[in-house]
């Protein structure tokens, strides 16, 4: 995991400049709870897919929920934050 994602992660959330985050598709999840086991940073993914993004700070784009999903229901996008 390269620490200067991490690190750019959390600079464009302070400064508030456009990056890659998270998007969810709520309504196909089947809560069935891999992204929350395959999170290295401890993130109830599954709770959070239920507002369509993922808002925790803790998240450093790795990108393992979005490949375990089965439904698909977790995708990248790329969107000013507000
Ligand atoms: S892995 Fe996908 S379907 Fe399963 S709980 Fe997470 S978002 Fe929902
Ligand atoms: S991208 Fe990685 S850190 Fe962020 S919620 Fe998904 S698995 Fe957790």
């Amino acid at each position: 995991m390269s620490p200067f994602l991490v690190a750019g992660a959390k600079i464009g959330r302070v400064f508030h400049l456009p990056q890659i985050r998270i998007t969810t598709e709520a309504e196909k999840c089947i809560c069935c709870k891999k992204c929350d086991k395959k999170c290295p940073m401890s993130i109830s993914v599954c709770e959070e897919v239920k507002s369509n993004k993922i808002e925790s700070f803790d998240c450093i784009l790795c990108g393992e929920c979005v490949d375990v999903c089965p439904k698909k229901v977790l995708k990248y996008s790329i969107k000013n934050r507000n």
